[in-house]
């Protein structure tokens, strides 16, 4: 930090809900950051804790150390570098609170399965939006673009050109950035890694993608669906596991060439998908995206070919053997969207599940008898719903803790009857003259 004139590093973590949070201590600090003694209150933080036990540490992990590039962070006042954290109580054991900290628990009882490590590659989208003259933003965008549209150069473009850069400068190797079917919509992938670097990069990149635009005068929203009848923003996840050195998912000899293991897992993507729905589609207007027709999922199946299922299965086999879960949306918290997936698969190779025969159709264009003919459920289809699947679901419990379970459903459950006594325009527009 000394050689690259760091002047001030930023101890970041999550809250319940998935926001980043941030202590940031001057020079004169660094040591006892680093030394994983810097206390905060955490009576603060959404979910946190208890007044009454409110001191908690911030244990940095070093892998995670990352200068903030010029473009993002202005270095006149000297430069910005930030250490993703796990919080611990003041005598070191690990706070049940910590989303991070979740996730470590489900990758190290993957491990103790016997495999090396969960890969996990996500695709977020999301929307750029106008700013009016104060500086709110709007729903209007300034490009009518589609799916890879090659358009004369726009805002949009350019300020997705500026993300990827500042992105590669802190370390991402970006795959792809194009825009999606939506106007305004976008998306950039990243380099899949293990679960919890790639929890971190999610975290990182919400970050950035939210700075630049701000920086080019516009809005960028991870909300999944901020304008009725067209596509909503998803973050599918590729996801597979490792065992000695090698992909558990493919096997050249098997049907599909798909080992037992990566069947077992699948059917325990399926078996919890209700249970971790609230989770890996947080938010009222989740399930606004989660209709028929906007290329996101409604129905609990998979397929090893077709994308109206909630897991497809890419062509690529060998090390690049993977599930494509495609139901979460890019409001969801990383650490526990990608805790539960994990905790949902390992009870699938736990227990032996085996998932129905794959789906080979367009689901969204089956009749009802034909989808209860092949055994096909429906995903909730509201955050109560999913609330109510969640409570049901002792393994995806289990995998949050105690402490986040509480919080999370307390939290969830407010959310939800704040919209349920609201009254919305919609019901204005259709009852207040009729009746
Ligand atoms: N936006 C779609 C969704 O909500 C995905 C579109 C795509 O990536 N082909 O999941
Ligand atoms: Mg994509
Ligand atoms: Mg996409
Ligand atoms: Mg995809």
């Amino acid at each position: 930090m000394a050689e690259h004139d760091v002047r001030f590093l930023r101890l970041q973590f999550t809250d319940i809900l998935g926001k980043n949070k941030n202590v940031e201590v001057p020079a004169s600090q660094f040591e006892k950051a680093l030394d994983g003694e810097m206390m905060f209150d955490g009576s603060s933080i959404e979910g946190f804790t208890r007044i009454e036990e409110s001191d908690m540490l911030l244990k940095p992990d070093y892998n995670t150390f990352v200068i903030f590039p010029d473009e993002i962070e202005d270095a006149s006042r000297g430069r910005v570098a930030r250490l993703i954290c796990d919080v611990t109580y003041p005598d070191g054991t690990p706070f049940e609170g910590d989303p991070r900290g979740v996730l470590k628990r489900q990758i190290e009882r993957l491990k103790q399965l016997g495999f090396d490590s969960m890969s996990a590659g996500p695709e977020p989208e999301f929307f750029l939006f106008l700013r009016d003259e104060e500086g709110l933003p709007t729903i209007e965008t300034h490009d009518q673009a589609g799916y890879f549209d090659l358009a004369p150069i726009d805002k949009g473009e350019e300020a997705r050109r500026d993300m990827v850069n500042v992105l590669v400068d802190m370390g991402f190797e970006i795959e792809a950035a194009h825009h999606e079917v939506a106007p305004g919509q976008h998306e950039i992938d990243f380099k899949y890694a293990d679960a919890l670097e790639t929890a971190d990069n999610i975290a990182t990149f919400k970050f950035v993608v939210k700075r630049v635009a701000l920086l080019h005068g516009l809005h960028a929203t991870f909300m999944p669906k901020p304008i009725a009848g067209i596509n909503g923003s998803g973050m599918h996840t590729h996801l597979s596991i490792f065992k000695n050195g090698e992909n558990a998912f493919y096997d050249p000899k098997a049907e599909y060439q798909l080992s037992r293991t990566a069947l077992n897992f699948i059917a325990g993507l399926l078996a919890h998908a209700p249970g971790m729905v609230a989770i890996t589609n947080p938010l009222v207007n989740s399930y606004k995206r989660l209709t028929p027709g906007y290329e996101a999922p409604t129905n609990i199946a998979w397929s090893a070919s077709n994308r109206s299922a909630m897991i497809r299965i890419p062509a690529r086999r060998g090390v690049g053997t993977r599930a494509e879960l495609r139901m979460p949306d890019p409001s969801t918290n990383p650490y526990l969207a990608l805790a539960v997936m994990l905790a949902a698969g390992l009870d699938g190779i736990e227990k032996d599940l085996l998932p129905p025969p794959s789906i080979q159709r367009n689901i969204f264009s089956m009749t009802v008898r034909e989808r209860r003919r092949h055994k096909i459920k429906e995903l909730p289809g509201t955050l109560r719903e999913a609330i109510v699947a969640l409570e049901k679901d002792e393994v995806i419990k289990e995998a949050l803790g105690e402490h986040i379970y509480h919080h999370f459903i307390q939290a969830k459950r407010l959310e939800w009857e704040d919209y349920r006594i609201t009254v919305h325009d919609w019901e204005l527009d259709r009852y207040l003259s009729e009746y």
